[in-house]
């Protein structure tokens, strides 16, 4: 562990505790922490490098005081016990109106997999990730490549030489979130022929600073290097960092996806909730009460509330049965797609409520609402696009015939 934050606490998260002792306890150890908390009332305004830094001390702080170590196994630095606890200690850290860690999302997505595929790894690096001593990212899509991974065309091709047994690697990854402040990717790639489809593709975990990778970060929207283009030129990848077995990538991948479609709503729903909370408190009174609009926008606060209701209806089971190894199958789209809807209905119902100071004013709370706004129109993007989980949904869920 890196010793540059002066942090020093206990312990106290009980992986053996019922969920209300847990809830309590994660409720006493917020409000006897609150001071060390204060900065972290809001989403940082900068960009990721800079948040990724501003966050670090409260992820320490989560990891020590045991409440992010929660249902990691114990041989990878967790303190065993189930997810579930986890998901509520990071609930109840929302609920007392604080972020939620960003790179959190990326350990709950990604960590899994490495623990069912790749143990070694896993004994390795996840302790390592949730301890904030090393960042990940997913490269999955390329520019040709996205809803359709079966036609990715970065190639790795085995090979054995003076560095060992392993893959070289030559292609381009895009859209890779968090690829500039992480240090592994892991990496769907073909290893199978050309046209070998979903057949021959493999997962690899990757160090970034491997020689012959570029990582150009992409411009946003946002101003934030949210995500960026990886350039792999002849790139050696050991055999050992072989997520899964060789040609088995399409079934670790959508082993993955579970998570990243189910454990992140979870997440999200809980800090889509605090934000609820939080433009009832930024909305001018008239908003609310006795303006030409307030009934409407009672209204519209009214549904954000029920989509996000809905979105952890959904999440909450889905957690239980990511955490009892249960496959979720096509269903897990109905929680990505409750997800896109919360998020652009908590914030749609922001922009109309603070309208016109969303658009137009400078201070912290409205440059925070248009940011938020604007990230919620990707929710319909990242972890495959609305209108194919709604395919998935109908085709695979509701047995509906195929429209084309
Ligand atoms: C902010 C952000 C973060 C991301 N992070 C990552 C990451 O960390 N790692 C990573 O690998 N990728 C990441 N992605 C990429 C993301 O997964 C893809 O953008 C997404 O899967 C869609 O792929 P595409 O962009 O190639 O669009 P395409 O697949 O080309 O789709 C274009 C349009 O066609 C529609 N379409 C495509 N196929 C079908 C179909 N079969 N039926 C109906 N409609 C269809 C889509 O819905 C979409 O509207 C991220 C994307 C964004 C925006």
């Amino acid at each position: 562990m890196t010793d540059d934050i002066a942090v020093a606490v206990a312990t106290v998260a009980d992986p053996g505790a019922s969920m209300d002792a847990l809830r309590a306890s994660m409720r006493a150890w917020l409000q006897a922490n609150e001071g060390a908390l204060q900065p972290y009332r809001h989403e940082h305004p900068g960009g990721m490098t800079e948040s990724c830094a501003h966050f670090r001390p409260l992820q320490r702080l989560l990891h020590d005081a045991g409440w992010t170590r929660l249902g990691w196994p114990v041989e990878c630095g967790g303190l065993g016990g189930s997810a579930v606890l986890r998901a509520e200690a990071m609930e109840e850290l929302a609920a007392a109106g604080y972020v939620i860690p960003e790179l959190q999302g990326t350990i709950e997505i990604i960590a899994p997999m490495l623990i069912r595929y790749a143990p070694a790894l896993a004994a390795h690096h996840v302790g390592r990730s949730i301890a904030c001593d090393e960042n990940w990212c997913q490269g999955f899509s390329e520019p040709d490549a996205g809803s359709d991974l079966g036609s990715l065309r970065t190639r790795a091709v085995a090979c054995e030489g003076p560095e060992g047994d392993g893959f070289r690697i030559t292609g381009q990854k895009m859209w890779s979130s968090y690829a500039t402040v992480a240090q592994h990717c892991c990496m769907l790639v073909r290893t199978g022929e050309a046209g070998s489809g979903y057949r021959g593709l493999t997962m690899l975990w990757v160090d970034l600073d491997s020689p012959g990778i570029t990582i150009r970060p992409t411009d946003c929207e946002s101003g934030r290097e949210e995500v960026a283009e990886l350039f792999f030129d002849d790139v050696f990848v050991p055999r050992d960092r072989l997520i899964g077995p060789e040609g088995a990538g399409w079934e670790v991948v959508m082993f993955l996806m579970q998570y990243e479609r189910g454990a992140y709503a979870w997440k999200r729903q809980a800090e889509l909730h605090t934000q609820l909370h939080e433009l009832v408190h930024d909305a001018p009174a008239e908003a609310l009460a006795g303006g030409p609009s307030a009934a409407a926008n009672l209204s519209a606060l009214g549904n954000a509330y029920l989509a996000l209701f809905a979105l952890r209806s959904q999440a909450s089971p889905t957690l239980a049965a990511l955490d009892a190894g249960r496959a979720l199958g096509p269903g897990i789209s109905v929680d990505k797609l409750l997800l896109s809807a919360a998020e652009q209905t908590v914030t749609d119902t922001a922009r109309q409520l603070l309208w016109p100071a969303l658009e137009m004013d400078d201070t912290p709370a409205a440059a925070r609402w248009r940011r938020r706004w604007s990230f919620s129109r990707i929710t319909t993007i990242y972890g495959g696009a609305a209108e194919v989980q709604r395919d998935l949904v109908a085709e695979r869920l509701l047995g509906l015939p195929r429209g084309r």
